[in-house]
């Protein structure tokens, strides 16, 4: 029963994913500039200041710290994502009629 495309997630595993990486980037809060998590928790009436060394993300204008991330499902512990969600389908078939040539 050997397996060797399933890759077994680790519980250990505290590695973090974003499954729709585009256009975020991550970031180490190095300077002591007040910046705000553009997100508040439910029931909070607060943006979040991320503290310095604190690592937090950032699209464009938007800095999520990483407990609103996870919140709103940017990023993911689950190590699977890629397997576990529909991206979008690979063109399998292969088309021998395509005269594509490249360079
Ligand atoms: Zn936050």
């Amino acid at each position: 029963m050997d397996s060797e495309d399933q890759i077994e997630p680790s519980p250990d595993d505290k590695r973090l994913y974003l499954p729709q990486h585009e256009g975020w980037e991550g970031r180490v809060k190095s300077n002591s500039t007040k910046e705000y998590c553009y997100y508040k928790s439910p029931g909070e009436d607060y943006f979040h200041l991320i503290v310095i060394g604190e690592i937090y993300l950032i699209r464009g204008d938007e800095k999520c710290c990483l407990n609103c991330a996870i919140r709103h499902g940017v990023v993911t512990l689950d190590r699977l994502h890629w397997q576990n969600r529909v991206r979008r389908k690979k063109p399998s078939v292969f088309n021998p009629g395509s005269s594509s040539s490249k360079g």
